[in-house]
C-alpha cells in the first residue's frame, strides 16, 4: 500500500514516519510514503503557490498550476484522489478499512484557505474531513489517515489485536486492566482474575454494549440499542 502526499511543508511528517508501528511497517515494505514538495511545480521566479482569492476576503488560495502540474507527475487520473478538508466526508473506520484495499492513495494537504476549486473539480476522487474542526493544514489530517489506515494493512499488526477494538463490529472496545490487581483502593473486576475464558469473553463483550450504548448509540443497531 502506498501513500503519496502533496505538501508545502514535507519536514512536519519528521519522526512520525520513522516511529513505532507505522515506522516497522514502512521498513518491512508493507507500507510506503512518499512526500513530494508542491513547491517544485511551481515555475514563476518566486516559486509561489498561493495567491489572493478572486472575489476578494482574508487569506490566500493555493494556485491551481503548480498543483496541476503535480498532480499529472503523480499520475493522479489513475489513483485515488483525496484532497484533506474540513468541508469533506467524516473519516470512519469503514472508510479506513477501504482505503487499506486500495494499492495507492494519493493526498492533498491544503493551506491557508484551502485549493482552486477547479483542482477538485477536475483531479479529486473524493474529499475528507477528519472532523468538525479547522486546522491549518492538511498534513495532521493526512497523518492521521496514514497512521490509521497503515495498521489495517495485512501483516502490520496481528488480526487478534485488531478483532474487538473500537469499531469493530460497531462496538467501542471494552476497558483494559493491568497490573497491579489493586490500586489506589480500586480492583480489577474479579472475572479478569478468574482464568475462565468464556466468562471473561462474555464480560467483554456486554461491557462494549453498555459502553457504546451509553456513548455512542449511533452506533449500534436498533436491537442493540434496547
Ligand atoms: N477555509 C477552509 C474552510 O473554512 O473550510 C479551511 C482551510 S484550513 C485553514 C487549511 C487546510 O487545512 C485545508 O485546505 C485542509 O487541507 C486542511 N484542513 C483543516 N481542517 C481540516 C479537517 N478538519 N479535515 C481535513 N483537512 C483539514
Amino acid at each position: 500500500m502506498k501513500f503519496t502526499v502533496l505538501t508545502l511543508f514535507p519536514e512536519i511528517f519528521d519522526g512520525f514516519l520513522e516511529s513505532s508501528i507505522l515506522g516497522r511497517a514502512r521498513r518491512s515494505g508493507r507500507v510506503a510514503v512518499e512526500l513530494v514538495q508542491l513547491r517544485d511545480f511551481a515555475t514563476d521566479r518566486h516559486r509561489s503557490c498561493d495567491d489572493y482569492p478572486y472575489g476578494g476576503g482574508a487569506g490566500m488560495v493555493l494556485r491551481p498550476e503548480p498543483l496541476a502540474a503535480a498532480l499529472s507527475s503523480l499520475d493522479a487520473a489513475h489513483r485515488w484522489t483525496v484532497y484533506l478538508s474540513p468541508g469533506g466526508r467524516l473519516l470512519n473506520q469503514a472508510i479506513v478499512q477501504d482505503y487499506a484495499q486500495r494499492e495507492s492513495v494519493l493526498l492533498i494537504a491544503g493551506r491557508y484557505e484551502g485549493i482552486d476549486q477547479r483542482i477538485i473539480d477536475a483531479y479529486v476522487d473524493e474529499e475528507l474531513s477528519i472532523g468538525d474542526y479547522v486546522l491549518g493544514g492538511g498534513e495532521v489530517p493526512a497523518m492521521v489517515v496514514i497512521e490509521a489506515v497503515a495498521r489495517v494493512v495485512d501483516g502490520v499488526i496481528n488480526r487478534e489485536s485488531l478483532r474487538d477494538e473500537s469499531f469493530a463490529d460497531n462496538l467501542l472496545e471494552y476497558p483494559h486492566y493491568t497490573r497491579p490487581e489493586e490500586f489506589d483502593g480500586q480492583r480489577v473486576p474479579e472475572v479478569l482474575l478468574s482464568g475462565n475464558h468464556a466468562r471473561i469473553d462474555e464480560w467483554r463483550h456486554r461491557q462494549r454494549l453498555l459502553k457504546t450504548r451509553c456513548r455512542r448509540p449511533d452506533l449500534l443497531t436498533t436491537e442493540e440499542q434496547t
